[in-house]
């Protein structure tokens, strides 16, 4: 995650006493061995870990049913009663543990498969026990699996609250008797240790009033153990208030580090630039490529380092900024580098490059992992001394082995597959860090772009390059196979060329094979050898073999190509007019958005035309939909982002998006730009954190700066 950065003080801020520092084993209740559990299982290396470890859902335990009142469709329940009888039943995978539970209403089965030793001992002992969970019947039979247990003497009632959190645990907590109640017990424990003043407040008195958040300590406490349902609410707010504040206060101070990093100063627009411009530049450049060259060339000569995230839709030109911005440091006496996260986007960029540059004298080096060593070392030597201006290539650019003599611009293409480790290693190689741009296709969606990218400026290209038509997408049933065909095969007789496309996802990728060979099978049948030519190209086929296929289509000779999502990035065809995507919902809406910008590259009317069995999900109805009515990737990305949820955003992960513990960037949208606000307001009147009222704020931020140094090195 974001680190903050604050230069002085330092001591001031490490309290020993802390308590919260205090190491998990310590707790009442605890020791070595549990301790090492929670560590590993929850990653719960102290109090203050065990305090910010919420529950996701709360059980009710105020109410108790008797054996014969569970209402006949099942429910959960809470009962008291005895234990009568045990037995082991079945056998080996099935072994499970039976008991016959009596209320004095009626008897019902309680059922263990697991920790099955710790249930023998604790009944044992005999005597009532609350019972707690899901009645179901079983051959007409009441039973509770895995059921919560407690013996009624050791429930002491205000120990014992009405309204019980849970927290989300593991198999091996579960075995060894640390999930469910056994671990509420210990936050119970957790809240005896610590005294209220000991939470300290970080957020400033101004705030709490101003947004009407309740104290630190209170949210805490309800957070576990909810007085009510309004303190519970209250609760949620504050923290993720308190959540979303402080990560935007990270964002924006590193922001405001960034702004302060001195870099390079591209004082001047040289002979590169203007020859290339004036001479060789095949289009006039769009509005918006103008506006973002002009942003780019502010922000290189202010003497701070550019951090800046070019954000255009697929096609909408960002390798002639790219290319151009290069020449820029090339005119000031810098090298420039562009790195693509495959070997095919990069091979593209370098053949792009290279023939754009065609008429100018200036080498271009391309360094990917499969570089020959002869080659490589004459890269290597070249980017060393200086005679090499521009090198394209993939991570194969960030190795320790290679070292500019004076890197001044790092580009960084689709910017979703390169860690934020990986942009920081590039500062390590210059006395200054080179200005860094990094362009995605996958337009980051608003509410993505301020929680991970909020320390990056960013560019937006919008406009498309003149003369492109709409493309028109459609979406059919498999039982329209044949009026798509008809379709297709009056497209070809107009002299264009069409793509399809079948998925091939990881999981199943043997059926997924099938289907796509089926599928070769099938096209060829509606257009017959002889009359049609078809390519197919795949993953399982060798570079060679693909290539050759690939180019009869790229060179018009083949009508149809057949393919997995091997072209998803890069191909340019502008004679194909219409994308054919098979089982359309099986494919995620950014793939299918990348794919449709396949076509639409020339000056033909184009169509995408999903095809999809008869029944569709909620969500996958919902894709497809946004698919046939949007056109912008922006909001393609958007749409996106909801029905998946964050998590499972490519990249987002890693981007660091993905660590909110309680707040949730798609229904806290409102909370992020409240606190964003409250964050740079803050941050405005007291950049360092140097006031009385900010100093806790301060010290809890350099405490987690510690945690966080403390837990790598551990
Ligand atoms: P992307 O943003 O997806 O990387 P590219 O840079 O590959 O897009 O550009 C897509 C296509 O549009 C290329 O063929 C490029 O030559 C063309 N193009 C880019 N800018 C313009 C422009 N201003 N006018 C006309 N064509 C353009
Ligand atoms: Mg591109």
């Amino acid at each position: 995650m974001n680190l903050i950065t604050f230069d002085s003080e330092r001591s001031m801020f490490t309290n020993s006493r802390d308590i919260l520092q205090t190491p998990i084993e310590y707790l009442k209740g605890v020791g070595p061995l549990k301790g090492d559990l929670l560590r590993k299982e929850l990653g719960i290396h102290t109090f203050g870990d065990m305090l910010q470890y919420y529950p996701f859902r709360y059980m009710d335990r105020s109410s108790f049913t008797k054996i014969k009142d569970i209402p006949e469709g099942g429910a959960t329940v809470q009962l008291i009663g005895k234990i009568t009888y045990l037995e082991m039943a079945g056998s080996q995978k099935g072994r499970r543990l039976v008991g016959t539970f009596k209320d004095g209403t009626g008897s019902m089965d309680l059922v263990w498969f697991q920790g099955i030793s710790g249930v023998e001992r604790a009944i044992e002992q005999g005597g009532n026990f609350l019972v707690y969970g899901k009645a179901s019947r079983f051959n007409g039979y009441w039973t509770i699996t895995h059921p919560e247990m407690d013996a009624i003497e050791n429930i002491e009632l205000d120990n014992f609250p009405s309204f019980q959190p849970v927290y989300s645990s593991t198999e091996k907590l579960r075995l060894k008797w640390l999930a469910g109640r056994a671990y509420v017990k210990l936050v119970q424990q957790l809240f005896l240790a610590i005294r209220a003043k000991e939470i300290i407040e970080m957020l400033p008195d101004v705030l709490l009033r101003k947004f009407n958040l309740c104290d630190r300590y209170f949210a805490l406490k309800n957070i576990h153990f909810p007085e009510s349902d309004e303190s519970l609410q209250r609760a949620i707010y504050r923290l993720k208030f308190e959540e979303l504040f402080l990560h935007q206060i990270g964002i924006c101070k590193l922001k405001l580090n960034h702004q302060k990093v001195k870099g390079f100063v591209f004082g001047k627009v040289g002979d590169h630039f203007n020859t290339f411009y004036s001479l060789h530049l095949p289009f006039e450049l769009t509005g918006d490529q103008k506006k973002v060259l002009k942003e780019i060339r502010h922000n290189t000569q202010t003497g701070t380092q550019m951090n800046r995230l070019l954000q255009g839709d697929v096609g909408s030109g960002k390798t002639i900024v790219a290319l151009l911005c290069m020449l820029l440091a090339i005119d000031n006496g810098f090298q420039a580098c562009l790195m693509a996260p495959t070997e095919i986007l990069a091979s593209q960029h370098d053949a792009g490059i290279r023939e754009l540059l065609t008429e100018m004298n200036i080498e271009v080096g391309f360094l990917t992992g499969k570089t020959k060593a002869k080659e490589r070392k004459r890269i290597l030597q070249q980017l060393q001394n200086g005679e090499m201006k521009i090198v394209i290539g993939t991570h194969a650019l960030i190795e320790d082995k290679v070292i500019f003599q004076n890197l001044g611009l790092c580009i960084i293409d689709e910017q979703h597959r390169f860690g934020v480790a990986q942009r920081a290693k590039l500062w390590d190689k210059n006395i200054l860090p080179p200005h860094i741009l990094v362009m995605t296709a996958t337009p980051i969606p608003r509410t993505l772009a301020m929680t991970s990218y909020g320390d990056l400026e960013v560019s937006v290209i919008k406009e498309l390059p003149p003369g492109r038509k709409p493309i028109t997408t459609v979406h059919r049933t498999e039982s329209y196979r044949a009026k798509v065909m008809d379709f297709i095969r009056h497209e070809i007789q107009l002299g264009r060329q069409i793509y399809i496309v079948y998925p091939l996802i990881a999981e199943s990728e043997k059926l997924d094979y099938e289907n796509l060979y089926a599928g070769y099978e099938q096209v060829k049948q509606f257009f017959p050898e002889h009359t049609y030519q078809i390519a197919m190209v795949h993953g399982k086929q060798t570079q060679e073999e693909r290539e050759n296929n690939m180019l009869s289509f790229v060179k018009g000779k083949a009508h149809i190509l057949v393919a997995t999502t091997v072209i998803e990035v890069g191909v340019n065809v502008p004679n194909a007019s219409v994308m054919v995507i098979e089982s359309a919902e099986r494919f995620g809406l950014s793939q299918m958005h990348q794919l449709r910008g396949r076509v639409g590259r020339g000056a033909d009317k184009s169509y995408c035309i999903l095809i999809t069995g008869p029944k569709l999900s909620v969500i996958g109805k919902e894709r497809i939909k946004t698919m046939v009515t949007e056109t912008s990737g922006f909001a393609i990305s958007e749409k996106d982002l909801e029905l998946r949820g964050p998590g499972e955003i490519d990249g987002v992960r890693q981007s660091g998006a993905a660590d909110l513990k309680i707040a949730d960037i798609i229904h806290d949208v409102e909370l992020m730009a409240t606190t964003r606000q409250a964050a740079v307001d803050l941050l405005q009147a007291d950049p360092n954190l140097e006031t009385a009222a900010h100093v806790n704020l301060k010290n809890y931020l350099m405490g987690r700066k510690e945690k966080e140094i403390w837990s790598r090195i551990s």
